[in-house]
């Protein structure tokens, strides 16, 4: 998807603030984030959402990335909500498959 953003980041046309690469996905850090640590995981192949038929690889892929990401901030220790916002009703903005992993504060559920 040449006119995508996440595409872009994913693939270096634009630098992002990365946290974990490899050959199936990348995590940067959110433009405008909403917590302390606020990173963003998403496939390098363009996905519109996980309403998509996406590969089980990539999906394994996206949670090892969450992981790997949770430890490398450190939240991993004091803990961390993962979100991934899918179609109109959850008010997705950037129409390229992205799991939010969020912490570094206390979230209490305001983000749920
Ligand atoms: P959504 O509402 O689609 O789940 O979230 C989109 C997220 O992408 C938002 O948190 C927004 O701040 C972030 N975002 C949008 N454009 C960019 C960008 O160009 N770079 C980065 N790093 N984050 C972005
Ligand atoms: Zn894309």
């Amino acid at each position: 998807m040449s006119d995508c953003i996440f595409c872009k980041i994913a693939n270096h046309e634009i630098e992002g603030d990365y946290v974990y690469e490899d050959d199936l996905v990348c995590a940067f850090r959110d433009a405008n984030p909403e917590a302390p640590v606020h990173v963003l995981v998403v496939p390098k192949a363009h996905y519109v959402n996980l309403g998509e038929d996406v590969p089980d690889e990539v999906l394994a892929a996206l949670g090892r990335a969450v992981r790997e990401v949770a430890r490398r901030t450190g939240v991993d220790k004091s803990g961390f909500r993962v979100i991934s916002n899918a179609g109109a009703d959850a008010d997705q903005v950037v129409q390229h498959l992205h799991v939010h992993v969020l912490g570094g504060e206390f979230l209490g559920k305001g983000l749920l």
